[in-house]
């Protein structure tokens, strides 16, 4: 069951998605050598208390994990794919960081990932997260009314495979509102023209994860994160997307005062 979204609950994940976006933006500011993952988590924490608003990670436990998980974000550090846990690591020179964070306010979720590096950049790695926001991006700008789920898929892999980045085809998105992860799964690879069709009040998380070498992934000890196996660094880059009759409304992006 795939809920659309009336104008007045857009509005509504909007005001999540604001929250998300400052969240990371603060973190990202905050970010640089010598600080730590879980000084980042108290950054993300201050922003959910300054307004009001939940965190959608704390406590989660899917069905995969052998853990509820501990932390407000995910922080993913080189060639951590998705879903690190925050701990006392301190970021070093050069480090490429993903960092992951959902919220809710009043009820409603939003969920999005940036990547970034720390001190002096490796070029491989800057040329790794511009592609990684670029399959973002273009995937981004097919969510319309009456395209095909499969349109976006497959634009987050011509890109990465384009660049000659390994990926996983098997993770992606989801529908999001009233719950984090909700239908549809939106995957990473698929066939255009091919699978659900778009409304308008769908809101999908878009979330390409690219990495340099092989597809290879493995899962940690802590049951939580994703790491390539050939230990080469990966990149992440989400959004929470509105499909509306006027294009694609990116939730999670910093916004004046415009509305929907
Ligand atoms: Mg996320
Ligand atoms: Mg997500």
């Amino acid at each position: 069951m795939i809920e659309l979204k009336t104008p007045g609950e857009l509005a509504a994940m909007r005001a999540a998605g604001q929250v998300v976006a400052t969240a990371l933006a603060t973190m990202r500011e905050a970010a640089g050598v010598g600080v730590s993952l879980l000084a980042l988590d108290a950054v993300a924490q201050d922003v959910l208390v300054e307004h009001r608003a939940k965190s959608s990670f704390l406590d989660y436990l899917p069905s995969f994990a052998p853990t509820p998980f501990p932390a407000v974000i995910c922080a993913s550090v080189n060639e951590v794919i998705v879903h690190g846990i925050p701990d006392r690591t301190r970021l070093r020179d050069g480090d490429l960081v993903s960092l992951d964070f959902a919220a809710i306010v009043d009820g409603w979720h939003a969920d999005s990932a940036i990547s970034f590096t720390v001190g002096a950049p490796r070029a491989a790695d800057t040329a790794l997260i511009e592609t990684t926001d670029l399959a973002l991006r273009t995937a981004i700008s097919l969510a319309v009314p009456g395209g095909r789920l499969g349109d976006l898929s497959n634009a987050i892999t011509q890109v990465a495979r384009g660049a000659g980045y390994g990926m996983q085809g098997d993770f992606g998105g989801h529908g999001i509102g009233r719950a984090m992860h909700e239908a549809p799964f939106v995957p990473n690879s698929g066939r255009p023209g091919r699978g659900l069709r778009l409304r308008t009040g769908m809101v999908l998380a878009i979330e390409p994860m690219l990495h340099h070498g092989g597809d290879d992934y493995a899962v940690g000890e802590d049951g939580w994160a994703l790491h390539t196996t050939d230990r080469r660094r990966a990149a992440h880059a989400e959004h929470s997307v509105a499909i509306t009759d006027d294009g694609p409304v990116v939730l999670t992006e910093l916004q004046g005062a415009s509305t929907l």
